[in-house]
C-alpha cells in the first residue's frame, strides 16, 4: 500500500523553539534550525520528506502555528498518534 504523504508549513518566525513537535513525531520528519529567528529561538523544519500528515506536531504545538496536509489537503489535529503506530 502506498504510504500517505503529508506536508507541513510551520511559523517559523513564532516558534520557540521548544522542541516538543520534533519529539512527538513518529516520522522523524522534523528538525530544529541552527539557526535563530527573529525573536531569538531555533525553529522547527520539516527536513525529511517522511511526513504523513499525522497531525502529531500541530496537536502538541503550544504556539499552534503548524498546519498539516495530506495528500494536499490541509486536515485538522485530531488525536495523538505515539512513535511507532502507523496512521
Ligand atoms: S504531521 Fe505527523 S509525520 Fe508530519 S511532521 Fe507532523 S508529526 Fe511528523
Ligand atoms: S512545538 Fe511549536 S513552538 Fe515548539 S518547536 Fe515545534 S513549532 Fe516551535
Amino acid at each position: 500500500m502506498a504510504k500517505i504523504r503529508g506536508h507541513v508549513i510551520i511559523k517559523t518566525e513564532e516558534c520557540k523553539g521548544c522542541d516538543l513537535c520534533v519529539i512527538e513525531c513518529p516520522q522523524d520528519s522534523l528538525e530544529m534550525s541552527k539557526s535563530l529567528n527573529q525573536k531569538g529561538y531555533t525553529f522547527s523544519i520539516l527536513s525529511y520528506d517522511t511526513c504523513t500528515g499525522c497531525t502529531n506536531c500541530a496537536l502538541v504545538c503550544p504556539e499552534a502555528i503548524i498546519t498539516v496536509y495530506r495528500e494536499g489537503k490541509k486536515v485538522k489535529a485530531t488525536r495523538p498518534i505515539s512513535k511507532g503506530q502507523s496512521v
